[in-house]
């Protein structure tokens, strides 16, 4: 059955993913600007008299906005592949990864277009999303007549693994739920976490020009310099800014849930949940305190709690 399934997958493979696509705008300077500015590019190549687009802006080019393309858009077979894998219950997808070739630069007033085609699906792959299959499309790109890159672009097509936990009560999955992933400890951050296990957070510093940094690196992004001791957070902070996970939805959490770039009072910014408020009450700005949460029996990880009335 399976078999039949993929070779019904497979099928699909060689077939057009989007025909006769056509750039919404010659290559042009003020997109490359603002590329760069969002990128912090500041490479000279793309400014100046005559620049040339940055490398990896190929997709921009490719792109219908918010209104889409009037053509070269998807085509039927993309639309039937992946209608195949709802049907069998793939209904969620997340994009994995993609890579690209550049065979000429793109310069200002060169016209784009592109086609895509279904280049492979994968055999069923079980991640720790869910299970399902990898559908990779790859889009020829060209500036007039030449062939300017080539861009592949990955997805999965997954049974989300918690799915089955639909059906039980809010308390069994709870108790069922996975141990959140383990951080990785390497040489480079183990003081970091030597320092959780006693509950300090601790920012590194470079011992020559004595800019603090965090997460922990070899060394000074400022200087170069690779001697450096650490200072303790005192744990004072803002969050500068923060999202609401609702989707994938990763077994070990339970979404929604908010996680927050949290400016410390010494200034530099670390990536943590903010706890004690309701995930839809967090907001830039709000004051928070550093506490040690305890995770599971082997994990223990610093949170920032909401100061108090700060949920309103
Ligand atoms: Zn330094």
């Amino acid at each position: 059955m399976r078999e039949d399934f993929y070779t019904r997958l497979k099928a699909y493979e060689g077939r057009e993913a989007a025909v006769g696509g056509v750039g919404k705008d010659l290559v042009n300077e003020p997109m490359i600007r603002h590329w760069c500015e969002a990128m912090g590019d500041t490479h000279p190549a793309y400014a100046g008299a005559d620049p040339v687009a940055p490398p990896t802006m190929l997709q921009a080019w490719t792109m219908g906005g918010l209104s889409g393309h009037g053509h070269g858009g998807r085509s039927e077979a993309y639309d039937e592949l992946l209608a195949l894998l709802d049907g069998a219950g793939y209904t969620s997808v997340v994009a994995t990864d993609c890579e690209q070739e550049y065979l000429r630069p793109l310069r200002p007033g060169d016209r784009i277009t592109f086609d895509a085609m279904i280049e492979s699906v994968s055999e069923r792959k079980t991640t720790k999303l869910g299970t399902g299959y990898f559908v990779t499309t790859r889009m020829d790109v060209r500036a007039g007549d030449e062939p300017a890159g080539t861009h592949r672009f990955r997805i999965l097509k997954y049974v989300p693994a918690g799915q089955r936990r639909r059906n039980g009560t809010a308390e069994s999955a709870a108790a069922s739920r996975p141990k959140r992933p383990r951080p990785v400890v390497n040489r480079d951050n183990a003081g970091f976490w030597e320092g959780v296990a006693r509950h300090r957070l601790l920012i590194q510093r470079c011992e020559k020009c004595r800019t603090l940094r965090f997460p922990w690196l070899p060394g000074c992004n400022a200087c170069g310099c690779l001697e450096w001791d650490t200072v303790e957070a005192a744990g004072e902070g803002t969050v500068y800014s923060y999202v609401v996970m609702h989707h994938p939805p990763f077994p070990a959490f339970e979404q929604p849930y908010a996680v927050g770039l949290v400016e410390l009072a010494e200034g530099v910014r670390m990536i943590s949940n903010v706890v004690g408020v309701p995930h839809d009450r967090v907001r830039i700005g709000m004051p928070v305190r550093l506490e040690f949460k305890r995770v599971d029996e082997e994990l223990e990880l610093p949170v920032f709690r909401a100061a108090e009335g700060s949920g309103g």
